[in-house]
């Protein structure tokens, strides 16, 4: 077979099992309600959760921190590229997660390439969850060590496979929120068994940022844990934080050694040292503005109920992320075009995103959203899906 007809058979089964993806256009900011194709949708599918990507005070402070700063970073970190904007926000970012040490990386998916594949190396092994995010599985399989899938949060599993090997070092990596299903992962239980082991513990909170714990602190704040328990705390600024980029958050030793040996750190361009000006002032908003987590658990609580009462096959999740299952992709294609008719944006999650048969809406809640827009969203799904 040529390379071009593997693509036109790839192309095709995509299609006919119901896979094939396309982009749709936006025509506003993100926000509450998003326009598509001259109409107004309410956005039950952002990773918005905090509501502040289109905030006017963060707005502001990209417009201004890009007449301080220009657009363009212009170089990478360890060149030119690394500015005092930059340096302000990880030491912030410090502060925040109580961690010694902050280093920005330009995407949450580079900074999990660069963390684990640094930390590993042939002969190591590494231990995910069967439900990880992509990029975490593509940097296990960077870093050359051996890569062990245990069910998912299934600790006695995790704990039965650190006991199996005996050579090299071990690093337990996990989403603190997954982001398909969002449920937590068992972190108290993981710092044991891994440590227990020798075993590094990385933690990917990227949904658990700005939205777990009192504070925003995510799931270690979530567990009541001291951040230094998670060897590696790993966050994403483009999701609760409205901005873009990421964070990798730990001790001295840690970031020196990755700032020498991270590669999609050291090999790119620094994020615009703007987004980082922008990103200091949501950080400050999400700090303050308790009322938009409040909002999110009494959304999330009004969602729950109302769907248990109209017998919604929900998860167990008590996060912004609240899928509704509906097993084959054909059904999950269809409830979300009944729901766009409506005027309600809910992404349909297919695989390879998740496992076989396990097609799902993925309903996402924001602090923008009211009850109104849930008793809305709630009576769609009551009276279209019957
Ligand atoms: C979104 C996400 C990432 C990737 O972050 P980006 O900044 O979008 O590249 C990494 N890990 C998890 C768990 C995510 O949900």
């Amino acid at each position: 077979m040529s390379l071009r007809e593997r693509l036109k058979k790839t192309l095709s089964e995509r299609h006919s099992t119901n896979l094939y993806r396309q982009r749709q256009i936006l025509d506003s900011p993100q926000g509450l309600q998003v326009d598509i194709d001259g109409k107004p949708y309410i956005n039950f599918s952002s990773n918005d959760y905090l509501g502040l990507a289109s905030h006017p005070d963060v707005i502001r402070a990209l417009c201004k921190g890009s007449e301080t700063w220009g657009v363009g970073s212009g170089a990478a970190h360890l060149v030119t590229g690394h500015s005092r904007a930059h340096h302000i926000l990880e030491e912030e970012l410090a502060d925040f997660t109580g961690c010694k040490r902050v280093l920005l990386f330009s995407t949450g998916y580079m900074a999990n390439l660069g963390v684990v594949s640094a930390l590993l190396k042939r002969g190591d092994t590494v231990y995910e969850d069967k439900l990880n995010h992509a990029s975490l599985v593509d940097a296990g399989i960077l870093s050359r060590a051996k890569l062990r899938r245990y069910t998912h949060v299934d600790i006695s599993m995790l704990t039965e496979l650190l006991k199996q090997d005996c050579k090299g070092e071990k690093l337990v990596v996990t989403d603190g929120v997954f982001s398909m299903d969002g449920d937590i992962a068992p972190l108290p239980q993981m710092i044991k068994t891994a440590h227990e082991d020798n075993a590094w513990l990385v933690v990917d909170d990227a949904h658990g940022f700005g939205v777990l714990g009192k504070q925003g602190r995510g799931v270690v704040e979530h567990f009541k844990l001291a951040s230094q328990e998670v060897d590696v705390l790993i966050g994403t600024l483009g999701k609760a934080f409205g901005t873009f980029g990421a964070f990798v958050a730990g001790d001295h030793d840690l970031i020196e050694y990755l700032v020498q040996q991270a590669r999609s750190y050291i090999y790119t361009t620094a994020l615009p040292p703007a987004v980082a000006t922008a990103t200091s002032c949501s950080l400050r908003l999400l700090q303050k503005e308790h009322w938009r987590r409040e909002k999110l658990g009494e959304l999330i609580n009004r969602f729950r109920t109302g769907a248990k009462q109209i017998g919604l096959p929900l998860m167990q999740s008590t996060t912004p992320i609240q899928p509704v299952l509906c097993h084959d992709s054909d059904t999950a294609l269809k409830m979300s075009a009944k729901l766009r008719t409506n005027g309600f944006l809910v992404s349909a999650i297919r695989p390879p995103t998740v496992p076989e048969g396990t097609a799902r809406l993925r309903v996402t809640f924001s602090a923008l959203h009211t009850e109104e827009h849930v008793d809305q969203l709630l009576d769609i799904f009551s009276t279209k899906f019957k």
